[in-house]
């Protein structure tokens, strides 16, 4: 039994050497030295599947030496259970291994048991030891996701209930992590795994279903990839093409999330194409779009835009002829090593050093996501503290930092508008310009995860109307609108000023001048809660300062009417004339056009004077409709007879004596005054007589010209306004 377990555990070492032959030879050394101390530190331990204990580190070591990372991360591995399951103090590791691993090792210890009050408290504090060590030291959690990997493996050996535990676990913590940090085999085979455990019915229906359709699709793919092959042989691009089969649990969610069929699943399958460099990618894209139509929404440029964990492609689904759909992952070479190894193929062995100051860069949005989890509250339970850490790996966010260090946690494609709204809201109206890791980029430059964001501002708030185009936090586009409408009030009320104070000068008044009573009843006139609105409501557009000031002015006169009756009485008390809804108010006839009722007419704000009341065709009236046509307000005689209005006529006659006696006789009969006379010969045979007479109506008036002209002797009879004497 013992030679058993030496002869097994010399071949496991060997394989776990042969892995890290990337490694110098001294490191090489170490490792296998180590290997033997923990073979001998787990002496008479088993796991539940009967195996030997060190199978579990040395399988972990293999999984890590796997991603290619440094020394101490692969002695890391084969230390991590050491702590916790056997006698060895921390001490000793420190003192045999140094700081750097002990410190990682410590990250993978759990605290001792009788230190906690309950089970809960213990995983939450173990959890959130792990999460601090994280932060410090990357290779802590690429440890880890490798331990999870083979425990996930040899599930196995556990009772159905433990295994649905661990396996929701995985799904729900680690497969995320992974797949943040961009280890997406690791992360496809976490979550294949927890699927096999969790739906295990489904799991075995979509293993037979790939397994039975495989030669049909097999041959479907490869004359697709003949086609491009042939393609990109013409234009001369070299490529590397390949199919593969999507990962279970991802045919499992999108069956589940789009309610599909299996049969309905065409894209199980996706084929990549490996090129040489940036130009030959975007090329191919090109070609294989001209082979087949790509679906709107599916091509994704990862290129000119990389995923928050520096993941690069380019991605397109197009339709075939068949009508089956095919994705399409476009890289080149290098962007495919760093995308299988994600994290890892930064950590890779550089010549002594594992990793530059730029590498860390490039991860800082891990340390960040980490951190503010870590902030966020210090009494969580395990439960809120994980479902937190899958929040923050699932959903769509960023984190930024502010100059200072700051975390600003932000919706993914935020920009340096929202994130300044974020800070405060005078920053994000006084926002000018940006500044993200140091270089001056646009406002509406999309943040990524890890991005030092400085925000320049100006002197006085200055929000542009073009930002709502890009900002995505319902913060930045709220503060943006309720200043840009404040503004526009602003602005409006200034012009209304303006305007109405214009309109005023006409009356003689001036906007200072408008006194607290005036501005009550105006703004009782034309419906408004206050004065303020009525102003900006004339600055808009939407009320005239003509209606208003004609108002004022008509109110005005009106009032100085009253009082004036007192003393001098009134000329024009009887005029009835309604002017745009208002009655009784100071009028005056007009003088050019002299209208009489039965005629259109129209009312003009005078300075000084109210309204004055044309006749609708007057030519005066046609000048102000170009010129200030909101001076015009629609008017029209009252229905009651109550005045008489005076109206010129020429009468153009023969040269005869009586002639005069007779049209006088004719007016009075008609009960007209004549109120005024004058004629004058023009010729030999021709006389002009020049009448006023005074008549109620346009009626009266056409009466008294038609019996005129009946009369004879008159060769023509035309009223006549004054500016055509
Ligand atoms: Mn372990």
């Amino acid at each position: 039994m013992d030679t058993n377990i030496a002869t097994n555990t010399d071949k496991l070492i060997s394989s776990l050497i042969e892995k890290v032959s990337y490694l110098p030879k001294e490191d090489i050394e170490k490792i296998k030295e180590t290997a033997y101390y923990i073979v001998d530190k787990h002496k008479g331990q088993f796991r539940k599947s009967g195996e030997p204990y060190h199978t579990h580190p040395i399988e972990v070591a293999k999984i890590v030496a796997g991603l290619k990372l440094d020394t101490a991360s692969i002695i890391s591995a084969l230390l991590h259970d050491i702590v916790e399951d056997t006698n060895t103090p921390l001490e000793e590791i420190r003192e045999k291994f140094g700081e750097e691993i002990a410190f990682i090792v410590d990250g993978l210890t759990k605290i001792s048991k009788h230190k906690f009050n309950s089970k809960e408290e213990a995983e939450a504090e173990n959890f959130r030891k792990m999460l601090v060590a994280m932060g410090k030291d990357f290779r802590v959690i690429l440890v880890k996701l490798a331990d999870r990997l083979h425990n996930m493996r040899t599930l196995d050996a556990l009772r159905p209930e433990k295994q649905r535990r661990i396996a929701n676990e995985t799904l729900k913590i680690y497969a995320p992590i992974a797949s943040r940090i961009g280890l997406w085999k690791i992360k496809s085979e976490l979550e294949d795994l927890s699927f096999k455990y969790l739906h295990p019915e489904d799991y075995k229906k979509i293993v037979e279903f790939i397994s039975h359709s495989k030669d049909e699709q097999e041959r479907f793919l490869k004359d697709i990839i003949k086609r491009v092959e042939k393609e990109l042989k013409t234009y001369g691009i070299e490529a590397t093409i390949q199919y593969r089969v999507k990962h279970l649990y991802s045919i499992y969610e999108k069956l589940f999330r789009k309610n599909l069929t299996l049969n309905q699943v065409y894209d199980i399958y996706g084929i990549r194409i490996l090129v040489n460099d940036i130009k030959d990618c975007y090329l191919t894209l090109g070609l294989i779009h001209q082979l087949w139509r790509p679906i709107e929404g599916r091509i994704k440029d990862y290129i000119a835009n990389p995923k928050p964990n520096n993941y690069q492609a380019l991605h397109t689904s197009v339709i075939t002829e068949k009508g089956k759909i095919v994705e399409f992952q476009i890289k080149t070479y290098k962007m495919h090593e760093i995308a299988e190894k994600g994290i890892a193929a930064h950590f890779r062995y550089k010549g002594g050093k594992y990793l530059t100051d730029k590498d860390l860069e490039i991860f800082r949005w891990l340390w960040v996501v980490l951190e503010s989890i870590r902030n966020s509250k210090d009494t969580e339970t395990l439960k809120d503290l994980k479902e937190n850490l899958n929040k923050e790996l699932t959903t769509e966010e960023i984190y930024v930092l502010t100059p200072k260090g700051d975390i600003i946690k932000l919706p993914l494609d935020a920009t340096p508008v929202d994130f300044a709204y974020k800070i405060h809201t005078e920053v994000g109206h006084r926002t000018v310009g940006a500044k993200v890791n140091g270089q001056i980029v646009s406002l509406d430059t999309k943040l990524k995860t890890g991005d030092i964001v400085e925000i320049k501002t100006g002197k006085k708030p200055n929000p542009k109307k073009d930002w709502l185009r890009f900002v995505r936090t319902s913060k930045a586009r709220t503060s943006i609108r309720q200043f840009l409408s404040k503004q526009l009030k602003e602005e409006n009320y200034n012009l209304g000023k303006k305007l109405l104070d214009k309109f005023l000068r006409k009356i003689d008044k001036s906007f200072k001048e408008l006194t607290e009573d005036e501005k009550e009843k105006i703004t009782k006139r034309f419906g408004f809660h206050n004065f303020e609105d009525l102003v900006i409501s004339i600055g808009s557009g939407k009320l005239s300062p003509a209606k208003v000031v004609s108002f004022l002015s008509t109110n005005e006169v009106f009032n100085r009417e009253i009082s004036q009756r007192k003393t001098e009485g009134c000329k024009t008390k009887d005029i009835c004339i309604e002017v745009d809804g208002i009655s009784n108010i100071m009028l005056n006839i007009a003088k050019c056009c002299m209208p009489i009722p039965g005629e259109d007419i129209v009312g003009v704000v005078v300075k000084g004077k109210g309204i004055s009341i044309h006749n609708k065709d007057c030519p005066n009236i046609q000048k102000i409709l170009k010129k200030e046509p909101e001076r015009i307000l629609p008017s029209k005689w009252s229905d009651k007879k109550l005045k008489t209005f005076p109206v010129k006529l020429r009468i153009i006659t023969d040269d005869k004596p009586g002639i005069l006696a007779n049209i006088s006789s004719t007016i009075a009969n008609q009960k007209v005054n004549i109120t005024g006379i004058n004629s004058k010969s023009t010729s030999l045979k021709t006389a002009i007589i020049n009448l006023q007479i005074e008549v109620y109506d346009i009626n009266q008036l056409n009466k008294i010209i038609n019996s005129l002209k009946g009369l004879k002797g008159i060769r023509k009879v035309e009223r006549i306004r004054l500016r055509n004497i």
